[in-house]
């Protein structure tokens, strides 16, 4: 018995980090180390508060994609999920980069004892230690995946990172592209084999040229625009257009229409969730969730 209490006791300091500190911001916990490899690269603290300023930074650029995609355009709130039960906030943990390999990883699964308190339950992503919000908009990105996983179980790289890497525009200034083959990219074979095949860079080949040639454009109001600001008093939003959002919401919606029919191809709900979020069959329900939007069907 003794024996067997070490080995938890051992555990549980394995998985807890000695000088592990919380921020928080509104529903946003930020979990981090203050020394060490997983500390935060720039250390930088010119409101002199002890936090690190690109750990209040990557709480505020969170707390303003949240308030674009809740606040304005009405994007499913991952709080408010049926998919994740009784969660009332959301964890970031700071990562070392060389560990966590990307910039960062978001969760399709629900903390069942959050860090700051283990009698709530928390969603959570990862961010890497070398993440400047100034500079980057990961944090947003990683946010949108939770947005995402509360809209539909499908989870296709193409959709899933293309999607997330448009939803960037939130807080970035994007330079888009043209969107006028989009119509030839719907309906071409090799176009379509491109797609599927597609990450990150269908951000540029698909979501964004959409969002363009359906003159989705809308600015962000003035007051949200001026409300967030970095610990240095930089603007949070690079600018205040975004393409697409109305677009997208419509794209999940449907994305979330089609689910039963993936599901049934697939061999049942169950087992669909379980084990086809990524399968490729989705992409036929994915891509023609693209085409009923794009040709106005919704
Ligand atoms: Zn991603």
């Amino acid at each position: 018995m003794k024996k067997f209490l070490t080995a938890v006791a051992l555990l549980l300091m394995m998985a807890t980090s000695a000088d592990a500190a919380i921020y928080r911001q509104g529903i946003i916990y930020v979990i981090y180390d203050e020394t060490g490899e997983r500390s935060v690269t720039n250390k930088a603290d010119v409101n002199s508060n002890g936090v690190p300023d690109v750990v209040e930074d990557i709480a505020t650029q969170v707390n303003a994609a949240r308030e674009v995609f809740q606040g304005v355009f009405n994007f499913p709130d991952p709080l408010n999920a049926a998919r994740f039960k009784n969660v009332s906030s959301i964890e970031i943990n700071i990562e070392a980069k060389d560990a966590l390999k990307f910039n960062g990883l978001a969760y399709s699964t629900v903390r069942k004892k959050s860090a700051h308190d283990p009698n709530e339950r928390a969603l959570h992503f990862k961010v890497a230690n070398t993440i400047n919000p100034h500079t980057s908009s990961t944090p947003a990105h990683e946010y949108f995946h939770l947005v995402q996983y509360s809209a539909t179980y499908f989870r296709n790289a193409w959709y899933l990172e293309g999607m997330a890497r448009w939803s960037q525009d939130s807080v970035a200034k994007i330079n888009y592209p043209d969107g006028a083959d989009i119509h030839f990219k719907l309906k071409s074979k090799s176009a379509e084999e491109k797609i599927f095949k597609g990450k990150y860079d269908m951000a540029d080949f698909l979501w964004y040229p959409l969002a363009v040639n359906m003159r989705d454009k809308v600015t962000l109001p003035a007051e949200l625009v001026a409300k967030y600001r970095y610990v240095d008093g930089a603007p949070v939003f690079q600018d205040d257009i975004i393409f697409g959002p109305n677009v997208m919401l419509k794209i999940l919606r449907v994305l979330k229409s089609k689910e039963n029919l993936a599901a049934e191809k697939f061999g049942g709900v169950k087992e669909w969730r379980k084990k086809g979020q990524r399968a490729e069959l989705n992409n036929e329900f994915i891509l023609e969730s693209v085409r009923e939007v794009y040709h106005g069907k919704f």
